[in-house]
């Protein structure tokens, strides 16, 4: 079929309630048309997923048979890394899908980094999302909820952010003239590569006297207040294009399913859209086992961690008992505890998704980790050492696939991928402290974080301008 004529197959199906939000709460059910605009259930409150009538998409029986795209990508659609899996998210018709190009991303063999992890040779993968255009993961999701946002007429976009969300949503307004965007940021936090994204881009930028959790609690009274369509990862639409970073990953791997998908945690979209993607292919059958989940916390701001982990609490067929995340909210506000970590886009106490979150792990036989700022910077070192980079966050990834291999949870020959979730470029004071030679600099920017060395700096050498001095540098240190 044409991209036309699958274009208005697919409006006519969607308009008759092919795709539709559901309450996540099973005892609640509650659905909604996919044309409203919506954060949560309007009858219990809980927060709501995109699902689809399965028997009426009409689903490759393979996925292998989505390589017949590959030979399309003069076609945007078939370009979109996110897009041309759209069987698997056909919530909108193609023809007011809307694409910057994003999803061109890579999945590395990375012995080097394995190596560190503790792997055997050839089972360590780094899916490399900074590779999107706006630098970050986040332009997977961005792209479903700024497509839900163009079906629905929305002409503003809104959402709270430590960087990386703000400039991929400012970046597809500008790219595509269709919607002015309104961000919410923190004071201080955010890194200067994502704060001039926003900037250049030409975003509304607000900056608030507070952190993100705070950010977060005003822009989704403001966005209501002032009907502004919220992308933050608590729209379920993101969560959708979140979702084909796992297709792009099987692809890689030749439609083999990895023993672990390891990621880190910050607000758990990407988490809880990994464990919605398996949960659809086992479901479609498409594929016949899940990947086991790590979600890695920073130990500044680990939730999760201390949730699942500490205090048992789990998805319970979807009713989580919620008086243990009530109890430990209470306690970090009667202890007035900020999230404190190095790795500034998982610096959050109050992840929205965490229920999805729970999901996920019950899907996919999860298990959760808190690395320091110490494990992460050491951890990024190496996968710059062996690759592209990353920023902090994403190599808590890394961090924490090493951890579970020295606890013998993961196993040397697993198939191991770990999310590199944003670009090296994003935070470069990070790098640039850890690897300086100026002691002073090295503890205004990490000393607070409880970092104590750079295990694997790689100092700049100081020579004077002389021509005998700086061969003789040369030759000392090569
Ligand atoms: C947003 C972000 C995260 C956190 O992802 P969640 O889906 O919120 O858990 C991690 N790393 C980077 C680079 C991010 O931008
Ligand atoms: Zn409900």
């Amino acid at each position: 079929m044409a991209d036309t004529e699958l274009a208005s197959a697919l409006t006519k199906r969607v308009t008759s309630g092919l795709a539709f939000q559901k309450c996540l709460n099973p005892l609640c059910g509650a659905d909604f048309d996919v044309g409203q605009v919506k954060t949560a259930c309007d009858r219990c409150g809980d927060l709501l997923d995109v699902e689809y009538d399965w028997s009426r998409v009409e689903v490759p029986q393979n996925l292998a048979d989505f390589e017949r795209y590959w030979s399309r990508r003069f076609e945007p659609l078939r370009f979109s890394g996110v897009w041309r899996f759209h069987e698997l998210l056909p919530f909108a018709p193609l023809d007011k899908v809307v694409t910057v190009g994003e999803g061109q991303t890579l999945l590395q063999q990375a012995n080097w980094v394995g190596k560190y992890v503790g792997m055997d040779e050839g089972r360590l993968f780094l899916q490399y999302e900074g590779m999107n255009p706006s630098g970050s993961f986040k332009d997977n999701g961005m792209c479903a909820a700024f497509t839900h946002a163009f079906m629905t007429g929305a002409k503003r976009a809104a959402c709270a952010s430590t960087g990386n969300t703000s400039a991929s949503l400012a970046m597809y307004c500008s790219v595509t003239q269709l919607m002015k965007a309104v961000i919410f940021i923190g004071s201080g936090k955010i890194s200067y590569g994502k704060l001039s994204q926003a900037l250049e881009y030409g975003a509304l930028t607000v900056q608030i006297a507070g952190d993100f959790d705070d950010a977060m609690i005003r822009v989704r009274e403001v966005s209501k207040d002032l009907g502004i369509y919220l992308v933050n990862s608590i729209n379920p639409f993101r969560l959708e294009g979140q979702k084909t970073i796992m297709y792009r990953v099987l692809e890689a791997l030749r439609w083999q399913v990895p023993d672990w998908i390891v990621v880190p945690g910050g607000n758990l979209g990407n988490s809880s859209a990994f464990g919605k993607a398996f949960q659809e292919l086992l479901h479609l059958g498409l594929i016949d086992r899940v990947p086991r989940l790590a979600v890695i916390n920073a130990a500044g701001a680990d939730t999760l961690y201390q949730l699942f982990d500490r205090r048992n609490l789990r998805w319970n067929g979807g009713q989580p008992d919620r008086l243990i995340s009530c109890d430990y909210y209470n306690d970090l506000d009667s202890r007035r505890a900020k999230a404190d970590t190095i790795a500034s886009a998982i610096e959050i106490n109050r992840p929205v998704n965490l229920v999805k979150c729970l999901r996920a792990l019950d899907v996919c036989d999860g298990v959760v980790r808190k690395v320091t700022d110490q494990e992460i910077l050491d951890a990024k070192a190496q996968v710059g050492a062996g690759g592209i980079g990353c920023e902090p966050a994403s190599a808590a990834s890394v961090a924490g696939a090493k951890l579970l291999r020295q606890q013998g949870i993961i196993a040397p020959s697993d198939r191991v991928v770990c999310i590199l979730t944003g670009h090296q470029l994003k935070d470069p004071t990070a790098t640039v402290a850890y690897h300086t030679t100026d002691q002073d600099k090295f503890n205004e920017v990490l000393g607070s974080r409880g970092v104590t060395r750079a295990s694997f700096a790689n100092r700049a050498v100081a020579v004077p301008n002389e021509l005998d001095a700086i061969i003789r540098a040369i030759q000392l240190y090569s």
